[in-house]
């Protein structure tokens, strides 16, 4: 058998049924105008017809002169405009409505970023030492509101190790920075050590405490040394 043809069907008008659609219309619209009827204007409420200029914008129809920026009343139509609460607003109102940025003071016309209450473009949400973006990223303020990645902020406010002098930080992955504090003073966990030894010192309950003395680190051992030899010395001044 041979395959069937599926094929559409072209309806075709004749010039002369074309021209009698035409007539009817301009007929109609004599007779009773509304029927080019275009909508309800979105602004002022009344019927928005074909012949006067008209426009749509916001899924609502609005004379041309009806459709205008709802802060300073400028006319809209033809021109790019926002919309915010379903009210039309110029560009420039726009943007001058829209918040700026804590760091370059411009509008921010895509994501704002909020931190400390305050808003900023991602892009200018940066560390005040690195300069490293803090999108997304822990970060902290210090007292006058600068932003800082954790780390700056951990060696510019972190204490210091009392025999190396460096910052005492987290150590890498860890949130909590652990440190020695012992007669006022700080120290790194392995800094804590005996002066004159070396021992690393911990606590007392493992036999690895501090028996400092005259402001010095020093192990049990090594402290009994001293006094020993302290007390040998004054016994043989005496
Ligand atoms: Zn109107
Ligand atoms: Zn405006
Ligand atoms: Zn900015
Ligand atoms: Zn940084
Ligand atoms: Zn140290
Ligand atoms: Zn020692």
């Amino acid at each position: 058998p041979q395959p069937q043809r599926s094929g559409g069907v072209t309806l075709t008008k004749s010039p002369e049924e074309e021209l009698d659609v035409l007539t009817k219309c301009l007929v109609d619209k004599m007779e009773n105008p509304e029927t080019d009827f275009f909508g309800i204007c979105g602004n002022c409420g009344q019927k928005v017809i074909v012949d006067e200029e008209g426009c749509s914008a916001m899924d609502k129809v609005f004379h041309v002169k009806c459709f205008t920026c709802t802060t300073c009343g400028g006319r809209l139509s033809g021109k790019p405009f926002y919309a915010m609460e379903n009210h039309p607003y110029c560009e420039e109102c726009y943007i001058n409505s829209l918040e700026k940025c804590s760091v370059c003071s411009k509008p921010i016309m895509e994501r704002i970023l909020r931190a400390t209450g305050k808003p900023y473009h991602p892009a200018c949400f940066t560390c005040v030492v690195c300069g490293k973006s803090l999108d997304g990223i822990p970060f902290t303020v210090d007292a006058t509101n600068q932003i800082h990645c954790i780390e700056d902020f951990h060696k510019k406010f972190a204490p210091r190790c009392s025999v190396c002098h460096e910052p005492i930080m987290p150590e890498p992955g860890q949130e909590e920075t652990i440190r020695i504090v012992a007669m006022d003073r700080s120290f790194h966990v392995g800094c804590y050590k005996c002066e004159d030894c070396g021992m690393v010192l911990s606590s007392e309950a493992d036999g690895r405490g501090c028996y400092p003395l005259d402001d010095h680190i020093l192990c049990r051992d090594c402290n009994a040394k001293r006094i020993q030899a302290l007390s040998a010395r004054i016994s043989t001044e005496l």
